[in-house]
């Protein structure tokens, strides 16, 4: 299937590690240009070669995205370079654990900054130039925004008011012709999987009791498994889905568990 990205121009958040460089590496591969925004310069320039290296279109914007004026300048040197965009890949964040008991207000509101003030921030900076494309906008969230997690309420409180703006976008952006999706990870080997699994007692023990329960192959999700979905969603393939929230987690989240 042609996705037709040619040409298109494409940002993501945090698009240098995880799953957000296997969204980055797949616009890439086919034909899209990528602009990866994230906080360390070292890490993006590294995907950005990576992503040359094997005959892609990538450039990089160094940004800590908690900052206002670092989104408004991820948006105004990807115009600068390409003159429009196509769409937006919100998916920074990170499980900082700032829990209720744990945490504190001055922690709780620095984590919505971190997890969700820059998922609206972009999409704000970005909208004349998207609605000029009729492009669109995905969201990366969490299923902790369905189920909890306990002890990681600024992470929680994110992820469940980015399920809600992307009905509210998605409504918004009906007249404009711009589409609005998210997609739920929940059991994704990355390095910040891995920063957590290691923060955990036992972290052997656990990873194998969590990849026992997720019913589909009893295997973890992929970084590519979530970018097929999210590519997918980002080109004209998917041209009526709006406003959806796509669970990739391999019946994590819903399913009887006592279907072996
Ligand atoms: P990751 O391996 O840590 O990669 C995220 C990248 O984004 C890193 O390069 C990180 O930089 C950067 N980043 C994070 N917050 C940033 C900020 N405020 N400003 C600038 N750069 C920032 O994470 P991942 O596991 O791929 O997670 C990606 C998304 O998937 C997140 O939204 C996460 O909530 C969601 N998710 C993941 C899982 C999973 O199982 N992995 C499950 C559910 C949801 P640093 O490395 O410098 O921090």
């Amino acid at each position: 299937m042609d996705l037709g990205l040619q040409g298109k121009v494409f940002i993501v958040t945090g698009g240098a590690k995880g799953i957000g460089e296997a969204i980055s590496k797949l616009i890439a591969a086919e034909g899209g240009s990528v602009v990866i925004a994230g906080r360390s310069e070292t890490d993006n320039n590294k995907a950005v070669d990576a992503i040359i290296a094997s005959g892609g279109k990538a450039t990089a914007v160094t940004a800590e995205l908690g900052n206002v004026d670092a989104c408004r300048n991820v948006i105004t040197a990807t115009i600068a370079k390409y003159g429009k965009i196509d769409g937006l890949v919100n998916n920074a964040g990170a499980n900082d654990g700032v829990g209720l008991e744990n945490g504190s207000p001055e922690k709780f509101m620095q984590s919505l900054q971190l997890n969700l003030s820059h998922y609206y921030n972009l999409a704000h900076f970005a909208l004349p130039y998207l609605k000029a494309t009729k492009g669109n906008i995905v969201n990366i969230g969490s299923k902790v925004a369905t189920t909890g997690q306990g002890n990681t309420s600024g992470y929680a409180a994110s992820k469940g008011a980015i399920n809600a703006l992307t009905r509210e976008w998605a409504v918004e952006l009906l007249p404009a012709g711009v589409r609005v999706n998210t997609v739920i990870p929940a059991e994704v080997w990355t390095p910040l999987y891995e920063t957590w699994i290691n923060s955990l007692p036992n972290p052997t023990e656990k990873l194998a009791s969590i990849t026992a329960k997720i019913p589909f192959e009893r295997r973890m999700t992929t970084s590519e498994e979530i970018a097929n979905t999210t590519v997918f969603l980002l080109s004209e393939r998917s041209s009526h889905t709006t406003g959806q929230i796509l669970y990739v987690d391999g019946g994590y989240t819903h399913l009887d568990r006592s279907i072996s």
